[in-house]
């Protein structure tokens, strides 16, 4: 139940206007978010990157209704390139078609990403587009794979595939068919039961499954998880199957198992970490909740500590 209500509350444009514009609600992403600004952004980069992990930036934001805003998110992410480029940083970046405009026109959108990618491919960086809930599937893999047929793109970007979703075995099929890279999470949306398993036990057992056939694909899989049974499954396949540790990547989120983080690098593992940064935290705050709402008393205690 608790989970339904934050994932309620992190659809909520209104509490979202009120959360962000207030200090107490600044104060409160802090765990979660790195930050407001592209500086505080490539600090907190360049400090994973000097404890052994890769990143990847994601400058929060979603579902924006203005093609100028749409435009203005898509130039940040230019930038986040360039400056990755230029610091030397080992990070690539993660990106919401919706945040692109996708709401807006889907040629806008397209438009914005291909620029991106194309960007992306000028200084061997690489585009993660994020999966976001049902409504956008299709389309966002659609047009991962349109720009992943440009000529020079191939290893420029990639998708997500959501292990609570019912038809990913078939979406991973596809992908690896044309060699998409994948990045395999559970799925932080709201789904109905025709579309998305519903208990823990079938979201996990059916990302066991797709995480093996992710690492014996050859393709570079990230397995994105902080379920410490599902990557000792995961360590434990790539071992029998004799699968290098840099044949794929963990990934975790900034600010979860900072613990597991590290000693998954100390034990020889590939581990990125996603950083979000910005000002428009509410949503994916929100979404952190609903995964763990034991979070609510954390964040409490941290908060009347300062
Ligand atoms: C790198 C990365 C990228 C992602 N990209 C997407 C995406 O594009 N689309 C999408 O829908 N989802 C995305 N997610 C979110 C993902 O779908 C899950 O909602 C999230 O990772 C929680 O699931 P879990 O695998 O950690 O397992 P869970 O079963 O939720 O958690 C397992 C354990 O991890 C720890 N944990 C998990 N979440 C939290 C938390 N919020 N706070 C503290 N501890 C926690 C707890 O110890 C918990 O017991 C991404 C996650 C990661 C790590």
């Amino acid at each position: 139940m608790l989970r339904a209500f934050f994932v309620w509350l992190s659809e909520s444009r209104a509490l979202r206007a009120v959360a962000e514009r207030s200090s107490i609600g600044q104060q409160t992403s802090s765990r979660f978010v790195a930050g407001t600004t592209v500086e505080d952004v490539m600090a907190a980069t360049r400090t994973m990157n000097d404890l052994g992990l890769t990143v990847s930036i994601d400058n929060l934001g979603e579902n924006v209704t203005n093609p100028d805003e749409a435009r203005q998110s898509a130039a940040l992410y230019h930038r986040l390139l360039d400056e990755i480029t230029a610091r030397g940083l080992k990070a690539n970046v993660s990106v919401k078609l919706t945040h692109m405009g996708l709401d807006i026109d889907e040629n806008l959108a397209r438009e914005n990403v291909c620029a991106l990618v194309a960007h992306a491919a000028g200084c061997h960086n690489f585009i993660r587009v994020d999966m976001e809930g049902s409504s956008y599937t299709q389309r966002t893999l659609d047009l991962v794979r349109e720009l992943h047929r440009v000529p020079g793109h191939e290893d420029t970007v990639g998708a997500v595939i959501q292990s609570y979703m019912r038809r990913s075995r078939r979406d991973i099929e596809e992908l690896l068919a044309e060699r998409i890279r994948i990045r395999l999470c559970k799925g932080a949306y709201k789904e109905p039961p025709e579309l998305a398993f519903q208990r823990k036990s079938e979201v996990d057992s059916n990302y066991i499954e797709l995480m093996k056939m992710l690492l014996k694909s050859g393709v570079y899989p990230g397995i994105a998880t902080h379920d410490e049974k599902i990557i000792d499954a995961t360590e434990a396949f790539a071992r029998d199957e004799k699968i290098p540790p840099d044949a794929f990547e963990f990934q975790m989120l900034h600010g979860i198992r900072r613990d597991l983080q590290q000693k998954l690098v100390r034990d020889g593992w590939r581990m990125r970490v996603y950083i979000p940064f910005g000002t428009e935290w509410y949503p994916y705050l929100m979404r952190r909740l609903a995964e763990r709402p034991a979070n609510v008393f954390f964040i409490a205690k941290n908060l009347f500590r300062r």
